[in-house]
């Protein structure tokens, strides 16, 4: 069995397209059939390489894993121009050079008079052989099919158009190219987005001409966004490396994904070998799908929580040559993002606190430094009780912290806070015991004594 995405490289990979890539591939895992990748880059004048290299990365971050391809239209034009001939020579299409302004004209009249705009077959038996070629539609008759998704649709012949299926410079057209591909790539199950119901009548027209087996259609719901309209860049970020830069683990958002217009009972957190297992298309919503970002972000945060420390490393990776941060030896990073993982919602947001635990810095964020930093007498006190512990662990650290508070007469938080605010610069940071024991005594006292400075030389 197989399924095929066919994206068109006119932007990047968007969130609407990784649904449905991501459902042709568990469709295709779960019949342990073929995923075929086609990139549809017929139409010359807005299809880019830039685009067809973003889709590619995409995929390849989502693990979204292709059996074939990716295969290129452009590369089978001659095969698609073979079979826009055996149309011609079988008067299932014809030439047409009806020119824009009679076409014009001719929809202007049919809208005028309440009728659907379409071509009336003027050219159909003029034997011409340049211009546009036309296929041949029956004028009669239903053309009925089961959308997996949607049920029985019929649509009534009289509706549907000689449509285009070559240019005038011999280019194909998708309708003609989409049903050559399909077939001759023995594709079982079409699974796209439903803005191409419309096409899918004339598809199956095309196929019956040419006495080909019809593959199944599976028509995806929309996506919308919060606002009830088609999501779009107003919603947010649509791209799918958009959400790789803003920190969100790829799983995170496959998973996401799947719940988007798929339910199997109310379970949220899926694996994707559970997606792979419990995917069925007859369980997509025929309604659409509505978007949330705080749900996603949710998702995001119990991923990291329940990931392993190497897959978070893996993906950490990049975030952190991003924020041009430098990890050493020690402390190791993998205790550090053992200990980051239970607090961080996105991966940039962890990369910020692993700075913390690596680089020294000079300068305080003086909001927190105004309401922490009033009164020096807690900060040196601790520094005095750190320095004479002999061993270096959360346990001892909590227990000077504590004698502090006890010998000043004073609430944790008025030790706790300003010492946070001294080990981090942003008061950015887990529990402080665990914090300055991952940060070593070194750095820790050193950063103590700076905020000490810090504290006599200002006016707070
Ligand atoms: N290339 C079309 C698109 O990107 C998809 C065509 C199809 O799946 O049949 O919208």
């Amino acid at each position: 069995m197989k399924s095929r995405f066919a994206p068109s490289p006119t932007g990047y990979l968007h969130i609407g397209g990784a649904r449905t890539a991501l459902f042709v591939w568990a469709w295709a895992k779960k019949q342990h059939g073929k995923f075929v990748l086609r990139i549809e880059d017929t139409d010359l004048e807005r299809s880019t390489q830039a685009s067809v290299d973003a889709i590619l990365q995409g995929m390849d971050w989502l693990g979204l894993d292709y059996d074939e391809g990716p295969f290129y239209q452009t590369d089978r034009f001659d095969r698609h121009k073979q079979v826009v001939q055996q149309l011609l020579d079988e008067k299932k299409a014809y030439y047409c050079e009806c020119s824009k302004e009679r076409l014009q004209i001719l929809r202007e009249d049919l809208t005028k008079q309440g009728k659907k705009a379409k071509y009336d077959g003027c050219c159909r038996d003029k034997g011409l052989n340049v211009g546009v070629v036309r296929f041949n539609n029956l004028e009669e008759g239903l053309v009925v099919f089961n959308d997996v998704i949607k049920g029985k649709i019929s649509i009534n012949n009289k509706e549907l158009d000689d449509l285009i299926i070559a240019r005038s410079d011999g280019t194909p057209t998708y309708n003609l190219t989409v049903v050559v591909d399909d077939h001759d790539m023995q594709i079982d199950c079409v699974i796209r987005g439903d803005d191409h119901i419309n096409n899918t009548p004339k598809q199956i027209n095309l196929y019956q001409a040419l006495n080909w087996d019809l593959p199944e259609f599976a028509h995806l719901p929309m996506i919308l966004g919060s606002d009830g309209t088609r999501l779009s860049k107003r919603h947010g970020a649509v791209s799918v490396m958009a959400y790789r830069d803003a920190g969100f683990l790829p799983e995170a958002l496959l998973n996401y994904l799947a719940r988007l217009g798929w339910s199997h009972g109310d379970q949220e957190i899926f694996s994707m070998d559970e997606v792979i297992k419990l995917f069925e298309l007859k369980n997509i919503n025929k309604a659409p799908a509505s978007f949330n970002q705080e749900k996603l972000l949710w998702l995001n945060q119990e991923t990291i929580k329940n990931s392993s420390v190497e897959n978070l490393l893996n993906n950490l990776t990049w975030h952190l040559q991003n924020q041009a941060i430098t990890v050493t030896d020690t402390p190791d990073i993998k205790t550090i993002v053992q200990h980051l993982q239970g607090r961080c919602k996105t991966l940039v947001g962890m990369a910020s606190e692993v700075k913390m635990f690596y680089q020294d810095f000079d300068i305080l964020d003086e909001k927190l430094a105004k309401k922490h930093f009033k009164d020096k007498a807690p900060l040196k006190h601790l520094l005095t009780k750190l320095k004479a512990l002999s061993t270096w662990q959360a346990n001892n650290i909590k227990q000077a912290i504590k004698e502090v508070c006890f010998e000043l007469n004073i609430s944790f938080s008025k030790v706790g806070q300003p010492f946070r605010l001294a080990l981090s610069g942003n008061g950015n940071a887990g529990s402080i015991d665990i914090v300055a024991e991952l940060i070593g005594k070194d750095k820790a006292l050193s950063r103590l004594k700076m905020a000490i400075d810090f504290l006599k030389n200002s006016r707070y």
